[in-house]
């Protein structure tokens, strides 16, 4: 997810910011906000969030002039569903995410929330209705509850405990030396790659979006943390419109709609049933990902 933030003149500000162990999402947010490119239109709406149903009609888009990225992508997740994005590296879901948030705007088509086209509502509805789970959350050097609390601004410490909880954090912290008190990050302790996913889905019940995107990590967590992350995110995108970038098809078979994205278009869509039956690219992929785990299983 880091390469969501492209755009050449953050890249000096942002790379200084991961190397201070600083970068987190929103924090990222605040970045891209100095991106005069995306501004709020003169007398921006707020976004209302009613039901929570997102569009992309006919979007197209290339960060350069010379390469279309994605084709003229149409689908909807209704309100409370869950979409999956799947594909070859480089297909264009991290895009598709990306647009989601207007990072960039579309070059051609529209993004709607509840029938509300994105670019005429105000960065700061949007970004406050969109929750994000990413691959790789990079901690503040500072307390464990404060990289909790950092969801939502004005937590108090019950809501950052229910947050943990609801997380699976809770176990963790109740054994580290000074609680929610203690430091972590690069100069504190060092989360591993569950653990700091697992702040990531307590910030996001902290903030408690009607839309989630949650990027799967492409690197492997060992299979019983990763039942157990799978178990906690099927249950905060419950009651939220979920669009998951997938990468290992064995946690996305629940989805209501899968896409497969090919060359910045949709090659296949339906659920897991119905692609393995099409016996096209979903139900190779599938495939090979199944031959791997039994190499992995041996
Ligand atoms: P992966 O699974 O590897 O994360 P992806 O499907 O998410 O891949 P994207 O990150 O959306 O792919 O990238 C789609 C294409 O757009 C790639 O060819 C990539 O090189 C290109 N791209 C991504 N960001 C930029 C950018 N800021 N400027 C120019 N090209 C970009």
């Amino acid at each position: 997810l880091m390469q969501l933030f492209r755009p050449l003149d953050l890249l000096g500000m942002v790379y200084r910011t991961i190397r201070q162990g600083l970068v987190d999402m929103d924090a990222m947010f605040k970045l891209i906000d100095t991106d005069p490119e995306i501004k709020d239109k003169p007398g921006a709406a707020t976004l209302h969030v009613r039901a929570g149903a997102v569009a992309f009609e006919d979007v197209a888009f290339a960060y350069d002039t010379d390469r279309e990225i994605l084709k003229g992508l149409s689908f909807t997740v209704p309100p409370d569903g869950t979409l999956a994005i799947v594909g070859p590296s480089g297909a264009g879901k991290s895009t598709l995410a990306r647009l989601l948030f207007r990072f960039y705007d579309p070059k051609a088509g529209a993004i709607l929330i509840d029938g509300q086209d994105i670019s005429n509502v105000t960065q700061n509805s949007l970004r406050g209705a969109i929750g994000i789970v990413p691959q790789d959350s990079v901690l503040f050097n500072d307390t464990i509850g404060y990289n909790i609390g950092y969801g939502r601004n004005g937590a108090t410490q019950e809501e950052i405990e229910a947050a943990a909880q609801g997380a699976a954090l809770d176990d963790f912290i109740a054994k580290l030396p000074d609680g929610y008190e203690t430091q972590v990050g690069e100069r504190g302790l060092k989360l591993s790659g569950g653990e700091k996913q697992r702040v990531a889905i307590a910030r996001t019940l902290l903030k408690n979006p009607p839309i989630l995107i949650l990027d799967e990590a492409t690197s492997a967590l060992d299979s019983r943390t990763e039942d157990e992350i799978q178990a906690t995110l099927g249950k905060i995108s419950e009651r939220r419109t979920t669009l998951i970038i997938a990468h290992r098809l064995s946690t996305i078979t629940y989805a209501d709609e899968i896409i497969v994205l090919n060359d910045g278009q949709i090659a296949e869509r339906g659920n897991h049933r119905m692609l393995l039956a099409k016996k096209g690219l979903y139900a190779d992929m599938w495939k090979r990902q199944a031959e791997d785990r039994q190499l992995e299983a041996v």
